[in-house]
């Protein structure tokens, strides 16, 4: 058979963030794992368009690093040893210490129907709230201000607002690096539409300032004070909806007195936010114009210890303006996860019940349990994330089953996390890779599907249901999650309830849930999707992406909720809420003078174990890094480059500097991808302080006092070799995927004597008559450079100066995928840079394309580019996903480097 007709499509989600765009994927060689993949053209998230990260899916599926087989205490085992392991122990633990001594730990990343299952196990048949998700971390804070003021969990608005809307309001948000495909579109809105406003609320001036009129950059934590203000002001000035706010709302006195009290008047608003008043006003002015609204908002406003208050803050902006509801406007929480949205569906949330139902109502704890013929109902919440963790540690919790997620990296003060998981009883780890930092604590290790073999369904954040579709067979023996938990379940004594055969099987009852008693001519709840419950398997497979609720006969779904004014609380009236602002809980001082705030980079994903397989993602940012405004770094005497120690009350990392005045002045950001498995210190959640919002629970992520100290070790260095190596005894080192080598960047307080034969001892000499040796040493200048070649090629190079004055990587990575090194390449290998007439690209500025900035700078000066567009058309950069269009803009205005 030939190749072409072996290549298969299969339309399918992306993996990785709240946007949910659709993927089609061409399987040139299901056995070898050889895709491509493009933006589905008719998936309305993003109508054919991909971001970088989702661009370089066919570099990540491949079956490196990943957990393949059963394993009990490192041991491989068979499924069925495994799973008699696991509910053996669990029903064990539950029957010493009861149903609370149990807890599961879930993901935004698992599928609905995993979700599903997970949930109704443990609250249904374990009888214990006590199953938490890392969306905890992404937007607890959102669904409790979407549930105070709707009386449901519902997100109003979809993506086809922004196509309507005069003003985009950015609270807390770097649109362009987390959510790139609705920034894409924004910026096309813009484009169509030159009137349309865009305003971005944030303290740091990110990659998101390229498409605004206007950067309000507040201080960090004083989101309330800014819209409390906004509140008073358009009071002030008459412009509130009395006529909306009297049919449909309530509130609004205890509101409107709470924002008078807090924010009188613009210059007490821009005190409070450290903003100029003129800024304040422009905001102000501009929200007072234009009806058509969107406002985005994101971690910035969610993981904070006043999150659930910032997002009302927000919301009684629009309820008090009648901003909601109709095309072009609205309140827009967007979701980090790929299925943040599908877990709050399910109940994945341990104050959640299931299909949007709540433990603070018995007829919906007696309504569940009637639908799930439940043997154990749980009666009463679980443990949030951060209280579950300190549960293992006190023993109170004494069995956690943790399911594609990594919370010795991700959680707060995450050293103390650890030591949880290395005291508590049973730990369970269902993941698609062999080695995390937290399945490296596991006794029981359950290899699960991932992305490209999964087969179920995601939410977005626009409530829009798509379907993940299978690539290949699952490797070795990895099964789907909710197949993992429905065995164990059966195992336990609930087979009747858990007879699921297929995914399609999971969905049909979560879809009856959800229309369970649910009347729909005076619906209770917002979540129903009964219109899908009777989707047989062909039709399940098929299913197109479709937005909730999905009721009756009528299966085309709701873009946008509200239409009709009826909210979900009792008297169906929206609720303003009396919000005051609320300093974040730590304050800096003389001690830890800086704020931590911690977020994403463009092109990695959560804790990289699958971005960071791909060259050209990693090759965008390759170390963690501190970024520090200039005044700041003078102050605590750093250096562009250098490494930096930085310490908070609760732990220490080591980044590397970057200096600039997109920074805050007072704060520093450090993203949150690195972890014990490819740097040595490079984990921010250890310096992160557990304080969490009273209501939500979500983790004040964006604010932990810290000070930073520059570390000077006695030497610097960097290794690119094609093999992955063990470096012990190293202060710093941080391991990069190159294209065909792996980067490893070093620091160590104290230098080897001797560099050649250190390096000799690194690089394993296994084969000696085969691999020549080139070095450069001098000993007391503490320098040293080395390559090993093998047949011409070089097999690993060393480079090492006292400082960080050292050649740049980028050139010497492309010489390893030459099978010979020519003559020119031999004579510079050394030098660490190209010979006369020789290419240097530069780090990848452009991820798609892999345009390098020595060649963006180089094509510039003498082609005289003076535009985005110019630049796309001699080097593709930016043409295809954008993601890197504001960094083009810097270099275009020779801000970059
Ligand atoms: Fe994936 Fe990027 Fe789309 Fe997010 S914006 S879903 S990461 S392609």
């Amino acid at each position: 058979m030939s190749a072409a007709a072996q290549t298969r499509t299969v339309r399918t989600t992306c993996p990785y963030c709240g946007v949910g765009c659709g993927v089609v994927a061409e399987v040139e060689n299901a056995e070898q794992r050889v895709i491509a993949v493009q933006g589905d053209p008719d998936h309305p998230a993003n109508f054919g368009r991909l971001c970088s990260k989702g661009s370089a899916l066919g570099e990540t599926v491949g079956l490196e690093k990943r957990l393949l087989h059963p394993e009990i205490c490192d041991r491989r085992v068979s499924w069925d040893d495994a799973l008699d392991h696991v509910a053996d122990r669990l029903g064990a633990i539950v029957a010493e210490h009861g149903p609370d001594s149990v807890a599961f730990y879930v993901s935004g990343q698992l599928l609905t129907e995993d979700y599903y299952v997970a949930n109704k196990l443990l609250k249904g048949f374990i009888g214990t709230a006590n199953i938490d998700t890392n969306s905890r971390l992404c937007m607890a804070s959102s669904v409790v201000g979407h549930k105070r003021a709707f009386g449901s969990d519902t997100v109003p608005g979809c993506y086809e607002d922004f196509d309507h809307a005069e003003l985009i309001v950015l609270v807390g948000s770097n649109t362009a690096w987390c959510h790139p495909i609705i920034f894409q579109r924004m910026r096309k809105a813009k484009e169509a539409n030159p009137d349309l406003k865009i305003v971005v609320i944030d303290p740091r001036r990110t990659a998101t300032c390229d498409i605004a009129d206007l950067h309000l950059a507040l201080r960090p934590g004083s989101d309330v004070s800014l819209f409390n203000g906004l509140l008073a002001w358009l009071a002030q000035q008459g412009l509130l909806d009395f006529e909306f706010m009297e049919s449909h709302t309530e509130g609004f006195g205890a509101a409107i007195r709470a924002a008078r009290e807090s924010a009188p008047g613009i210059p007490a608003v821009a005190a409070a936010c450290g903003l100029s008043e003129s800024d304040v006003s422009q905001f102000f002015a501009w929200f007072a114009k234009h009806n058509k609204t969107v406002s985005v908002y994101s971690q910035g406003v969610n993981q904070s210890s006043s999150g659930s208050d910032k997002v009302n803050s927000i919301i009684n902006c629009h309820l008090a303006t009648g901003r909601i509801g109709a095309p072009g406007m609205g309140p827009f929480s967007v979701t980090g996860q790929p299925n943040a949205m599908g877990g709050r569906e399910v109940g994945g949330l341990a104050n959640q019940l299931a299909a949007h139902m709540d433990y603070n109502d018995p007829a919906d704890i007696d309504r569940v349990g009637r639908f799930w013929n439940a043997s154990a109902m749980a009666d009463h919440e679980g443990l949030k994330a951060v209280d579950l963790f300190e549960a293992v540690l006190e023993e109170r919790v004494r069995a956690v089953w943790i399911m594609a997620t990594n919370p010795v990296v991700s959680l707060p003060d995450a050293d103390r996390v650890r030591a949880a998981l290395q005291a508590c009883e049973l730990v369970v780890v269902s993941d698609c890779i062999r080695e995390t930092d937290t399945a490296d604590l596991a006794h029981v290790r359950l290899p699960a599907s991932g992305w490209g073999e999964k087969d179920g369904t995601v939410t977005n954040s626009e409530r829009r249901i798509s379907r993940q579709r299978p690539l290949f067979a699952a490797p070795g023996e990895a099964r789907p999650d909710w197949w993992i938990m429905t065995q164990v379940a059966r195992r336990m004594g609930f087979a009747e309830a858990f007879s699921y055969e297929t995914p399609a099987a999971v969905f049909r009852e979560h879809a009856a849930l959800s229309g369970f008693e649910n009347d729909p001519d005076h619906r209770l709840r917002d979540f129903d999707i009964s219109g899908l419950s009777g989707l047989d398997e062909n039709a399940y497979d098929a299913l197109e992406p479709v937005q909730w609720p999905v009721t009756g006969d009528d299966t085309l779904g709701t873009p946008r909720m509200f239409e009709d004014h009826l909210y979900f609380t009792p008297n169906r009236r929206a609720r303003l809420l009396a919000v005051e602002p609320r300093d974040p809980v730590h304050a800096p001082d003389a001690e830890y003078p800086l704020v931590l705030n911690t977020g994403r980079i463009r092109d990695q994903w959560h804790t990289m174990t699958r971005t960071g397989l791909s060259p050209r993602l990693s090759a965008h940012i390759p170390e963690p890094f501190v970024a520090v405004h200039p005044q700041d770094a003078a102050r605590f005497a750093v250096s562009g480059g250098e490494l930096v120690r930085v310490r908070s009350r609760w732990g220490s990392m080591l980044a590397r500097a970057e200096i600039s005045d997109a920074q805050d002045r007072g704060s520093v950001f450090v993203p949150m991808h690195w972890t014990a498995q490819n740097s040595t210190l490079g984990r921010v959640g250890a310096l992160v302080n557990p304080v969490t919002d009273p209501v939500s629970g979500q983790p004040e992520s964006k604010h932990t006092p810290v000070i930073i100290e520059p570390w000077r070790p006695a030497w610097h260095g960097f290794l690119l070799t094609r093999r992955r190596l063990a470096i012990a005894d190293v202060e710093y080192c941080v391991e990069i995927t190159g294209d065909r080598f792996l980067r490893y960047e070093l620091a160590g307080d104290s230098a080897p004597a001797d560099w050649p034969r250190w390096a000799r001892k690194l690089l394993c000499d296994a084969e000696p008559g085969k691999a020549e040796w080139v070095d450069y040493s001098d000993t007391r200048a503490g320098r040293y450079r080395g390559a090993r070649i093998v047949g011409g090629a070089v097999e690993s190079c060393l480079f090492v100066a006292p400082d960080i004055g050292l050649p740049d990587r980028s050139w010497l990575g492309t010489l390893f995928s030459r099978d010979t090194l020519s003559d020119a390449e031999r004579m510079s290998l050394l030098a660490g840079k190209p010979g006369r007439g020789m290419e240097d690209a530069g780090p990848v500025v452009c991820a798609c394309f892999g345009v390098g900035r020595h060649t963006l700078e180089k094509a510039i000066a003498e082609q005289g580019l003076n535009s985005v567009e110019a630049i796309g058309s001699c080097l593709n950069a930016g043409t295809n996903c954008g993601s890197c269009i504001p960094e083009l803009r810097e270099l275009l205005a020779g801000r970059s480097g």
